[in-house]
């Protein structure tokens, strides 16, 4: 049996835009010599280009297409409301195919890992953990056992996501951003040095957070960039960003007497965007003004009959008498047009998704109306915002038809550089807005290019790595064959009622959801 060992290092969002200038600055000295070690590249993450999506990726070798997981929810052309996804629903993961293979793992933080399962070795939940109360670790006894060693460790939860978004007190956000750098090192401190496992990963997710929040402060093309604040993130976040990657790497060396492979990634980059397009309203305001012949007599039936149980709504009747979906489609029915407003019999066209790309839904089931949403796909493509003349959408990918079943749209929808794209539809919001960062908490967004470096490694590694090649070249660096990665596994980890809500309302916060 190999007795090779891997260290691993996630920086969420991590792009070369900015550890470039923090290295340059004189800010991450330790990234400096790191660099001049290893082999960089720029890992690629996924379409979309989603922390769950990518990290899923990352962790089963297997994209979206085929694991079915391409965001923190999944949908179906017949329920808008998203299924939150688990570490219930993930394939076989590097972590537990190492463990067969009689590999110590040692798991700390990495994204989608809630509920935490069995390995052979220890895993400590990351983001959608629901709330500090509920057990994060496994083995279960590690919680209170890791608590005692690092007091205050914390996983990002529901509470804790309005502290710094927007930034309002650039001070406050730094001190909370880097007491999460602090105090995941210290956790990886005590872990290593407890367990000596032979693969370790943890995951940084502070710099994802902050690099949204405060994305005008470190990159100098975007349109609000602050030079004099934004050499204060570089030196103090990036520079306590250095100091972790340091006790990481000590402590995985005083670990063990051999040398070992390190290898630092991101699951995607990131870019500036100015502008946020609403393609849930776009929808609503072309797709359902079909011109078309109207359907007259259904309509006025519709109409009429929703307007008499609107009125009546104070017994809730609306509510007792129509089911779900019929209650969601009826809304655009009375308040449209008359004459130009489509009922198609089955469900509205519908957007999911946000701040990245947007996930559409199609429902147009006769030969007609899939002519008509041909023309709106052609429309989106060439869109152009009316106030600054600028391309909105880069590309509308259609997703293949035989991984729709899984949950998947059926196309995604990517954004031109400045502008990010909401999916669903929102009262009270224009089809565009003008990010302002004092109200909002994305002025910065995901962007397909993020970041590899391998160091120590006796592979030779491309100018450019596939983040779903990630997990094979973890097995491949710790000599253990990729057998059974990405199958489908039966994992107990689901999520309670109450959890789910916690996580869904720390979504909505962060504007993921
Ligand atoms: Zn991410």
């Amino acid at each position: 049996m190999s007795n090779r060992r891997v260290l691993v290092i996630g920086i969420d969002g991590g792009t070369w835009k900015v550890l470039d200038r923090a290295v340059e600055g004189g800010h991450m000295p330790f990234l400096a010599d790191l660099l001049a070690r290893g082999q960089r590249a720029v890992l690629r993450s996924t379409l979309p280009a989603n922390t769950a999506a990518a990290w899923t990726a990352f962790q089963t070798g297997l994209p979206p297409v085929e694991s079915g997981i391409y965001d923190f929810q999944r949908w179906d052309r017949q329920s808008p409301r998203g299924e939150l996804i688990s570490s219930g629903n993930l394939p076989k993961t590097v972590w537990e195919v190492a463990g067969e293979h009689g590999r110590r793992v040692g798991v700390l933080n990495l994204p989608l890992t809630y509920p935490p399962f069995e390995l052979n070795g220890f895993m400590v939940s990351g983001f959608t953990t629901p709330g500090m109360e509920a057990g994060w670790t496994w083995p279960p006894e590690l919680k209170g056992q890791l608590l005692e060693a690092v007091p205050d460790y914390r996983i990002v939860v529901k509470d804790d996501v309005n502290i710094y978004r927007p930034v309002r007190d650039l001070e406050m956000t730094l001190r909370f951003m880097g007491d999460l750098l602090e105090k995941r090192a210290a956790a990886s401190e005590y872990l290593i040095g407890r367990f000596q496992p032979d693969l370790f990963m943890v995951h940084f997710h502070a710099t994802d957070f902050l690099q949204h929040c405060g994305w005008y402060y470190l990159d100098p093309e975007h349109a609000l960039y602050e030079p004099e604040r934004g050499a204060e993130v570089l030196s103090r976040f990036y520079g306590q960003l250095d100091g972790a990657l340091r006790r990481v790497v000590e402590a995985f060396r005083v670990a063990g007497p051999r040398p070992f492979p390190l290898l630092v990634v991101s699951d995607h980059g990131f870019q500036a965007h100015t502008r946020t397009f609403y393609l849930g309203n776009w929808l609503r305001e072309n797709r359902l003004s079909f011109t078309g012949r109207p359907r007259r007599a259904a309509h006025w039936l519709a109409k009429w009959t929703l307007r008499a149980l609107r009125t009546l709504d104070v017994f809730r009747l609306r509510r007792v008498l129509l089911p779900r979906r019929a209650r969601d489609r009826a809304v655009p029915i009375a308040r449209g047009r008359p004459g130009r407003v489509i009922y198609s019999g089955g469900m509205e066209d519908f957007a999911r998704g946000c701040a990245n790309e947007a996930y559409l839904f199609l429902n147009s089931g006769t030969k007609r109306l899939r002519k008509e949403a041909e023309r709106m796909l052609k429309a989106l493509r060439d869109l152009r915002d009316a106030e600054t003349g600028a391309r909105v959408v880069k590309a509308v990918h259609r997703v293949p038809a035989d991984s729709t079943g899984r949950g998947m749209p059926d196309f995604i929808v990517e954004p031109a550089a400045g502008y990010a794209i909401n999916g669903p539809f929102r009262r009270n919001k224009p089809v565009f807005e003008t990010v302002d960062p004092h109200e909002h908490y994305q002025v910065g967004k995901h962007a397909p290019e993020g970041i590899f470096l391998a160091v120590d490694s006796q592979t030779d590694y491309p100018a450019e790595v596939g983040i779903e090649r990630m997990a094979g070249i973890l097995l491949d660096e710790l000599g253990v064959p990729a057998e059974g990665l990405g199958e489908l596994v039966r994992r107990r980890g689901v999520m309670s009622e109450s959890e789910q809500a916690a996580v869904r309302s720390s979504l909505e916060e962060l504007g993921y959801a």
